[in-house]
């Protein structure tokens, strides 16, 4: 049916004339004919059925369509042309006295009308060049709207429209949906030490990588920061489908980045959820893969984690714990104990551990095991050694004169303490504050704690040695056990596991352990201290191996200060 009206000469503007009046139609091309300023290569067809081939084919510069088409509305004819063809400029042609439909057009997203039959002062030519302007500013508009200028992927609205419609096709037809989150490792920290400009290269580069695992490249979108939206329809979108690519984009972003000559190892962990057994609807599909991309990036690097109901009841616990610790703090409701520790040669007291505890005001207390890590995972833990600090120093003061001999308070430490910059100001603010002698406090901190930034634990161990605490390895035993830092590090104290005393009686590799630390420190100049301590015989043996100090059970349990004071005044200090 088409029939090529062609202008001769000169490149031209392809133009699709939809138009089923044969008359009308050779009327638009003579007078496109007519015009000196542009050339136009006209393709009429007569109906809409006969266009789809052609613009499907080959793309036009501009539509011409007649309202009036036979078997269509008007407006069914705008929408077709503009869900088919979004960013090809479209005029509609109406009858005399059809404004209401024009403007309707016009709302549909055509660019402007034309009145059949008032064609004077070259106003086609005109209206061609005034929608292909416009459209063009429209798209750019578009693009800014819907495209993300850093990596060219969608945008968080458009990915979400498309989310949505998806959504709408798979309830119809049945068809597996998936939505996978993903999000990098050490992104922040790139962005830190190198900059925001090698940070957009890499958030680019990453683009790429994605788009070379992903078969469906405009369902990937970069939602905001270091984070990625991918949406999976169909066969992709099974269990199977969703581990394999899962796999395959960790194993790409694992790769090292080359960006302005730093060689950049990053990696991802990745969140699913799937429709409809996660969620019914774009919003509770992206929450429910957050909450799966969370948990994924609680595990180890690299991995991907499919939401679970389980794994929502799990977060909302703990989003609910971390709302009350937080109200916990404010509200005074964590209180400091302390553990007594005795010197094995004296029997004499000669210092306490800070063990913080909260008292809740319905399930009473509650042991630092069950909300340390969590706070540890915000900035809630500096909160909480902040006021451990404080509140340890100021009872120290109140015990001066109480205790004979030298006496210290060691306060528990984590790996987020360590890291901070300003650890050592912390410190002394509660040292200065309270005007206790920096001398009796000790400092503990565990070899994982230690391991996890080495280089600036160093520093800060330092700057606190320096100020005159004393740094006592937690948990000795446990952790990494490098040999090799015991010497490098300003180290005061080795604090053995209870796990090797528990039955340093009956278990002979223990007894070998305990007793090889023990030389092993005091050939470094280092005091030991053993810990968990149940018995006399367990005492007298440690005593004999030469062990400076022990706590445990045996000794004292951990107590409000209300119980130390009498406590000590017991064992007659
Ligand atoms: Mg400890």
């Amino acid at each position: 049916m088409a029939q090529i009206l062609e202008h001769p000469a000169r490149p031209a503007l392809n133009i699709l004339l939809i138009e089923d009046n044969e008359g009308d139609a050779f009327l638009i091309q003579e007078m496109l004919e007519k015009t000196s300023s542009r050339d136009y290569s006209v393709l009429h067809v007569p109906t809409l059925e006969n266009a789809e081939p052609e613009y499907r084919n080959r793309p036009f510069n501009v539509l011409l369509l007649d309202l009036n088409l036979p078997g269509t509305t008007g407006m069914e004819a705008v929408e077709k042309v503009r869900h088919d063809l979004p960013t090809t400029p479209l005029i509609v042609m109406t009858g005399m006295d059809d404004d209401q439909k024009a403007i309707g057009a016009l709302a549909r997203g055509a660019q402007d009308y034309i009145v059949k039959g008032q064609y004077a002062n070259n106003i086609l030519p005109r209206s061609i060049r005034y929608a292909i302007e416009r459209k063009q500013f429209e798209n750019k508009v578009i693009e800014l709207v819907h495209f993300d200028r850093t990596t060219g992927l969608i945008s968080r609205d458009l990915f979400m429209n498309r989310l949505e419609e998806a959504i709408a096709g798979a309830g119809q037809s049945g068809m597996d949906l998936a939505v996978m989150l993903l999000s990098l490792r050490r992104f922040k920290e790139v962005t830190a030490t190198l900059g925001h400009d090698v940070g957009q290269k890499l958030l680019k580069t990453v683009a790429v990588r994605l788009k070379e695992c992903f078969m469906q490249k405009d369902r990937i979108a970069r939602l905001e920061g270091d984070e990625f939206a991918m949406l999976l329809t169909g066969d992709l979108a099974s269990p199977e489908s969703l581990a394999a690519f899962s796999g395959q984009a960790l194993r790409a972003i694992e790769r090292p980045f080359d960006i302005d000559g730093h060689s950049l190892r990053i990696g991802g962990s990745i969140g699913i959820a799937t429709y409809p057994a996660c969620g019914t609807d774009k919003s509770e599909l992206i929450t429910h893969a957050d909450t799966a991309l969370h948990h994924a990036r609680q595990n180890s690097a690299g991995s991907f984690h499919f939401y679970t109901r389980k794994l929502n009841e799990e977060l909302n616990a703990r989003i609910m714990l971390e709302r009350e610790l937080r109200n916990a703090v404010r509200q005074r409701q964590l209180l400091n104990y302390y553990q007594p520790i005795v010197d094995l040669k004296t029997g004499r007291p000669c210092g306490v551990e800070t063990l913080v505890r909260w008292q809740h005001p319905e399930k009473g207390i509650i042991q630092p095991g069950a909300f340390i890590p969590l706070a540890e995972k915000s900035d809630l833990i500096l909160e909480i050694s902040d006021f451990t600090m404080h509140q340890s120093c100021a009872d120290l003061m109140e015990w001066q004169g109480l205790v004979k001999g030298p006496f210290y308070m060691s306060l528990n430490c984590t790996a987020r303490d360590f890291q901070q910059l300003d650890f050592y100001e912390r410190l002394c603010a509660a040292i200065v504050g309270t005007n206790v002698n920096s001398c009796q406090v000790a400092l503990e901190i565990t070899e994982s704690a230690l391991m996890e930034d080495p280089k600036q634990a160093v520093q800060t161990l330092a700057e606190c040695r320096n100020s005159g605490a004393s740094i006592f390895v937690d948990d000795f035993g446990t952790g990494y056990s490098s040999l090799s830092y015991l010497s490098r590090l300003p180290l005061d104290v080795l604090k053995i596991d209870r796990s090797f005393i528990t039955d340093i009686m009956t278990n002979g590799h223990n007894l070998v352990i305990a007793t090889a630390t023990i030389n092993l420190a005091h050939a470094l100049s280092l005091k030991v201290v053993a810990e968990g301590i149940e018995s006399k015989e367990q005492a007298d043996l440690l005593k004999t191996l030469g062990c400076d100090a022990g706590q445990g059970y045996f000794f004292a349990k951990p107590m409000p200060k209300e119980e130390l004071v009498p406590w000590m005044q017991r064992c007659g200090t």
